[in-house]
């Protein structure tokens, strides 16, 4: 469980620190800091807030979700259809039972042009090679990233911005801004819109 924590933060600057300080590094003002409750932020840092307006619902056009088709009917089939843009959905399972051999074959047989993102927290480039070379992967969309970290994940999505990602698997990442890991998830995969 992750308890609440507080943050030191100057109120002259800015200036946040983990521990009460007299003295504040960034503007040199003296006992200028206060504690206060570090909130959870959804957004990460410095993303601006997009100005939206919200749409009739009976003025959107019914076209039937979009779905990207995984490749594989049946899996299409257990998710409705396929792929839905925006959509998150957890594949899981005992261990070697072929997950990742699976995904591997999805990012081969997916049906779409985009770029597909896989990131491993498990298993080296190399190793994730080895494998795709087995399978006959040979996919010029499908990029590599050997990452635990969620920020240096997101910035990457943010960066590429793939039609698809993987994350192999969902408890070997971590963020900075939770404490306690995750560890409960087998493995995850993303659909990002
Ligand atoms: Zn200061």
């Amino acid at each position: 469980m992750a308890k609440a924590k507080t943050v030191f933060v100057c109120n002259s600057c800015g200036y946040e620190s983990a521990k009460w300080l007299g003295k504040c590094p960034g503007c040199n003002e003296w006992n200028t800091f206060y504690e206060e409750k570090l909130v959870k932020n959804s957004g990460t840092t410095t993303k601006e807030k997009k100005n939206v307006t919200p749409i009739q619902l009976s003025k959107i056009e019914g076209k039937e979700a979009a779905r990207i088709s995984t490749g594989f009917n049946e899996l299409d089939r257990v998710l409705g259809g396929g792929l839905v843009n925006g959509s998150l959905i957890l594949l899981g399972g005992e261990p070697g039972i072929g997950k990742s051999t699976l995904i591997l074959q999805i990012c081969q047989k997916i049906k779409t042009d985009g770029k597909v993102l896989y990131v491993s927290g498990e298993e080296s480039a190399e190793q994730i090679k080895l494998r795709a070379d087995r399978l006959g992967i040979n996919n010029e969309n499908l990029l590599f990233l050997g990452e635990t970290d969620i920020e240096i994940i997101e910035n990457t999505i943010l960066d590429i911005n793939p039609k698809l990602v993987i994350i192999d698997s969902i408890q070997t990442m971590y963020s900075d801004e939770i404490t306690s890991a995750a560890r409960k998830c087998k493995s995850g995969k993303r659909d990002n819109s």
